[in-house]
């Protein structure tokens, strides 16, 4: 009797985050944006307690900034360089832990990262190259760099990485434009497979190729040019297949 009701709300605010999220992903509400607790309580005809909380956790992820005096509203996007800092904060840490990996070869992270694999390949096999959903495929990026990190025996820097919400402020930026999965699926497949071959230098230097390149595509898609390339990724990873040349429009997750 008491927890039914406690489960009903959480629930509540799981729906209203998840459907805020995707409305700010898909660009329904622009950065900047109000994001007003009496209409969004009669728009979804809820009490403000949820529609507070859901505003609350999305903060707590970047996606909304709250101020005492204004309330709610969507967060600007994060610059360019923040997202290069980014990309150069991963490849530090998860060319680490994909190290790590290939030395204690886990059964449980390489099983999840290989059915990433598999779940990505499904997905490609169903659509179009250029029309997969993104969001989809960035949960299964976020699930295959996920079982990596949490193999890696340091819980701080795992959690350092996840707290960016890398994935999250990717699918914000590149979700309303054209892009493909192939080029991921390919990198991810070496990183695979450097680890399950426990090849510690390979598994590193694929990750690094990965995330490198994952930017660069970012930024021949948006038509931005990168600041700099991370020189610890310069080299590419032996046995690692290169995204073809007449894919380099697709923005794909990292
Ligand atoms: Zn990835």
């Amino acid at each position: 009797m008491v927890a039914k009701p406690l489960l009903a709300r959480v629930a509540l605010v799981d729906q209203v985050t998840a459907l805020l999220t995707q409305r700010i992903l898909d660009r329904a509400y622009a950065p900047g944006d109000r994001l007003n607790i009496d209409a969004l309580t009669r728009e979804f005809e809820v009490s403000s307690s949820p529609i507070r909380e859901a505003l609350t956790r999305l903060a707590a992820l970047g996606l909304v900034a709250s101020t005492s005096f204004s309330g709610f509203s969507v967060a600007p996007e994060p610059p360019r360089a923040w997202f290069e800092q980014l990309r150069d904060f991963r490849i530090l840490n998860e060319s680490w832990a994909a190290r790590q990996l290939a030395r204690t070869r886990q059964a449980g992270p390489i099983a999840a990262m290989r059915a990433s694999v598999e779940a990505m390949e499904q997905e490609l096999s169903r659509s179009a190259e250029s029309d997969c959903d993104y969001v989809g495929a960035s949960r299964l990026d976020e699930a295959f760099h996920g079982a990596m990190l949490s193999a890696c025996g340091n819980e701080i820097l795992a959690r350092a990485v996840r707290n960016l919400h890398p994935h999250l402020h990717h699918a914000r930026l590149f979700n309303s434009r054209p892009h493909g999965i192939k080029p991921v699926l390919d990198e991810h497949g070496a990183i695979l497979e450097a680890i399950v071959r426990g090849d510690e230098d390979a598994a590193a230097a694929a990750v690094a190729h990965h995330l490198n390149i994952s930017w660069q595509r970012y930024c021949d898609d948006a038509s931005l040019q990168p600041v700099g390339v991370a020189a610890t990724a310069a080299s590419p990873p032996r046995r690692a297949a290169p995204a073809p040349a007449s894919r380099r429009a697709a923005a794909s997750p990292s």
